[in-house]
């Protein structure tokens, strides 16, 4: 990061925002959905960023984690030495209505009472989350006219409704969505984070009132229960969850799931929920194509106030981000306050001077070349190597494709999570381990491997 040279003349909080899109970057998107998402600009004094946050917890954990991190950002975009200092100060949710919902606060029962959506005292809705702001294309057209239709027609058309994807994709805006039609039909709602299921759950027990939850959770026509894999190991959860959707289910209630892979895919997830899960309509997102990725950013702009964007920025901005829709959000904050914090029109060169730190470089090899090689190999696609399909005859070329990627082009794994069409690092972990055990085991497999990596090193002679 380059120092500027002259002070920012951006008013303090407008500063903060430019810093949080800034660390919104540098974060693993956990860290800062958790800590700073719902962090908010208090004061300024005596060179001081005063910032408000939700809980001494997290005002802990940001003084002492992640301090260094945000004070040099600030004095960064600042331009001269500034302080940081987090303070509990829980936030009116009005106020931040132009970014995603906190985690932390859609599953606390607190946050559900300041919810802006006037509601029927259930978890929030987010705003902005809504079928009018989804952008549609090939890679989700499907889920989202499955999402319409249940939300028009719940209990009847895919009872229950399965919706999976990697991170940043969309889930949780479709159950939103679904969520504000169904209560714009006058069905009752509720939204909640698996985590905020088993909280309510835990809290019944331990309080003694099962009735209560019994009354929360059965009592209403449209369950919206979103990163289901959460309550994958846990035991009494999963039960609870069992009898919730048979009451439900019985008495033609909707049901809708969101999680990161198909149910037979979820890790200690009991047999019985993944055969009631799969029983109704199942649907994944895809990464949008590139068409759609600067429509999403059109969206995105005109929802922030922003108009005629040249269209070489978006372009160029779209370009660099595959993969998570959340991480093209993030990639176009970076240049608008870029763009703000230099006042300067947005240029398809101050967004490549925005985004470049962030883009990892290319690797030596090229790794379409790497690809189309395995592809050949294996007698698939290279579509269907970034693709969504499962199944041992393609599951076995990507995995090959992703060791081959990380040991002979030295890609990290997000890295490679991006090329393969915004796979998530872990699931390239998961399919790094995989392989090597196969590998140990299966001799032909080893030769296969073995002939990829000596065709990949041999130097290619360029034709004078
Ligand atoms: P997930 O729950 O799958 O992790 P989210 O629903 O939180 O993803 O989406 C991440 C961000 O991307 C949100 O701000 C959401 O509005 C946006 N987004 C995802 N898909 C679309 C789309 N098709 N159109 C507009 N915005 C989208
Ligand atoms: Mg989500």
């Amino acid at each position: 990061m380059s120092s500027a040279s002259t002070p920012n003349q951006a008013t303090p909080k407008e500063i903060w925002q430019n810093a949080k899109a800034d660390l919104e970057l540098q974060l693993a998107r956990a860290t800062y959905d958790t800590w700073l998402r719902g962090a908010h600009f208090l004061a300024y004094e005596d060179s001081e960023f005063i910032i408000g946050v939700s809980s001494s917890f997290a005002a802990d954990w940001l003084n002492s984690r992640l301090h260094p991190l945000i004070k040099r950002t600030l004095c960064w975009l600042k331009g001269h030495a500034v302080e940081v200092r987090f303070v509990v100060q829980p936030k009116r949710v009005r106020d931040d209505l132009s970014r995603p919902a906190p985690l932390l606060e859609t599953v606390s029962p607190a946050a559900a009472k300041t919810d802006h959506v006037a509601g029927n005292g259930h978890q929030m809705l987010n705003a902005r989350y809504t079928f009018e702001t989804f952008v549609v294309g090939n890679s989700n057209r499907l889920a989202h006219v499955a999402a319409q239709t249940v939300a028009e027609r719940p209990g009847q058309a895919y009872n229950p409704f399965f919706i999976y994807a990697g991170v940043g994709l969309g889930k949780t805006h479709l159950l939103h969505s679904i969520g504000h039609e169904a209560r714009r039909r006058g069905y009752g709602v509720l939204y909640v984070p698996a985590e905020g299921f088993t909280n309510d759950f835990v809290e019944s027990l331990k309080n003694g009132s099962p009735e209560a939850f019994r009354q929360k959770y059965r009592t209403i026509d449209v369950l919206l229960l979103d990163d289901v894999q959460f309550i994958a190991g846990k035991n009494s959860t999963q039960e609870e969850l069992f009898h919730t959707f048979n009451a439900l289910h019985m008495a033609g209630k909707q049901i809708v799931l969101s999680a990161d892979s198909m149910p037979d895919h979820i890790a200690a997830l009991e047999k019985r929920l993944s055969s009631r899960f799969k029983s109704g309509l199942c649907v994944d997102l895809e990464p949008p194509g590139l068409e759609t990725r600067i429509a999403i950013l059109q969206m995105k702009m005109e929802a922030k106030g922003w108009s005629a964007v040249p269209d070489d920025v978006l372009e160029s901005i779209a370009q660099r981000l595959p993969g998570s829709v959340r991480r093209l959000e993030g990639a176009l904050n970076k240049v608008l306050a870029q763009a703000k914090v230099m006042g300067e029109p947005l240029t398809v060169a101050l967004a490549e001077a925005a985004l470049r730190d962030w883009i990892p470089p290319q690797p030596a090899m090229g790794t379409e070349a790497i690809l189309s090689l395995v592809a050949t190999h294996f007698g698939v696609t290279v579509e269907s190597l970034k693709g969504r399909e499962r199944g041992k005859h393609i599951m076995l070329p990507r995995q090959a494709a992703i060791l081959l990627l990380h040991e002979e082009a030295a890609l990290s794994r997000s890295h490679i999570g991006r090329l393969l069409g915004g796979r998530d690092h872990s699931t390239v972990s998961y399919a790094l381990k995989r392989i090597t055990r196969l590998l140990e085991t299966d001799a032909g497999l080893r030769r296969r491997v073995q002939a990829l990596r000596q065709e990949l090193r041999v130097p290619v002679v360029m034709p004078r």
